[in-house]
């Protein structure tokens, strides 16, 4: 019987043995063209943190190889902040005493068309997972929306069927981004208290059923900071590759999130996930899969953003709000997490050009 991906990535998560690497493993990784599994465990080991500057220059190559000076731009919108998850390290977690609200048709449009003032044409609308307050119906009428104004839509909702999946790709979605947050599933229980969230392989194939709705990409990791990051990266890595290769097709993309302090919960910290270390994983990513996509989101302060981007990261935020909308009127529901970096998105388009790479708003066509 044929293994599932599920199968393999937890099989090797549980495997993997990080101290057994040296440097001249991390060396060897190095000079290959293509990696496997075992190199990426080398680049992601305690023996390869002193080599972060060969790893960077061989990521920095990688990275002008199959993007050139391109870096994407976007900016999230969430349109409601209800959930029904209990999950520790979020803001909206349904226990957290915080204001909930969702927009309107009309407050959606409004945000959306304040948005597209600002030049950006892709977007990516979110909502908490709350299925009874965000049908898929008013995420679809959202994507509709947005559809006239922007070029590509992504959504971070609740994970879906695959019917599901189709219906907001027919409104117009064309990529889906969720996060595993943790593939230890012991400790993913620990941190997943209540919920539907509970699920982790409904969760974990989340990204095939999304591609199998028709989806054009979608976008994974792990929340660093939950569990052992090494592991987290090392699986998360495999995840996505692994799906990549069943769908060659397929836009695949990481982000790499750190957990970040949120209203009524200003310790919640990433633990031993330090900017080396997180810079680390980025560059061992990068190597790994060199046609990835790789974001870097505001939780990160605009200084390490700048430094990444263009080395491993191809993708950027700009303008960002974590609250219900916020980008017109005042925000309808309070944050998800703290942003470190509040730079609009003239701030980081200035910021791309003065480093030589080039602001891209769109880089996807669609047929008529
Ligand atoms: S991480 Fe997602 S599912 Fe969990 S509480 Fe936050 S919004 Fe809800």
């Amino acid at each position: 019987m044929e293994t599932t991906i599920l199968e393999q990535v937890t099989a090797a998560r549980d495997a993997v043995d990080f101290s057994a690497f040296t440097s001249h493993d991390v060396f060897c990784a190095l000079e290959k063209q293509t990696l496997t599994p075992v190199d990426l465990a080398a680049l992601l080991s305690p023996a390869a943190a002193p080599y972060l500057e060969p790893m960077a220059q061989r990521a920095k190559v990688l990275t002008a190889t199959h993007f050139g000076n391109s870096v994407g731009l976007y900016t999230p919108l969430y349109i409601a902040n209800f959930c029904v998850n209990h999950c520790v390290y979020c803001g909206f977690n349904c226990k957290n005493q915080i204001h909930r609200g969702k927009l309107t048709e009309e407050e959606i449009d409004h945000e959306l068309s304040a948005i597209a003032k600002t030049g950006l044409k892709e977007i990516l609308l979110l909502t908490g997972e709350s299925k009874s307050q965000s049908n898929v119906a008013y995420i679809g009428r959202a994507v509709e929306i947005a559809k006239e104004y922007f070029t590509a839509i992504g959504i971070e909702v609740y994970p879906m069927d695959v019917e599901e999946y189709a219906y907001l790709h027919e409104k117009g979605a064309d990529f889906v981004s969720v996060y595993q947050e943790t593939y230890d599933q012991t400790r993913y229980q620990e941190v997943h208290l209540a919920g539907p969230k509970r699920n982790f392989a409904y969760r974990f194939n989340a990204q095939e059923r999304a591609l199998q709705g028709g989806m054009r990409g979608v976008c994974g990791g792990a929340l660093l900071g939950l569990g052992d990051f090494r592991r987290d990266a090392y699986a998360g890595a495999l995840h996505m590759s692994l799906l990549q290769k069943r769908y060659p097709h397929a836009e695949v993309s990481f982000s790499v999130p750190r957990l970040r302090p949120y209203k009524n919960n200003a310790d919640n910290s990433p633990n031993d996930v330090h900017e080396p270390q997180l810079l680390q994983i980025m560059l061992a990513l990068r190597i790994y899969m060199p046609f990835a996509g790789i974001n870097i989101s505001t939780r990160e302060r605009a200084g390490f953003r700048d430094h990444v981007i263009g080395l491993c990261a191809t993708k950027i935020s700009a303008g960002v709000k974590t609250g219900v909308g916020g980008h017109e009127e005042e925000a309808k529901g309070d944050e998800q997490f703290q942003i470190s970096d509040p730079r609009s998105v003239s701030d980081i388009h200035a910021m791309l050009l003065q480093r030589g790479l080039q602001p891209v708003y769109t880089d996807y066509l669609y047929g008529t």
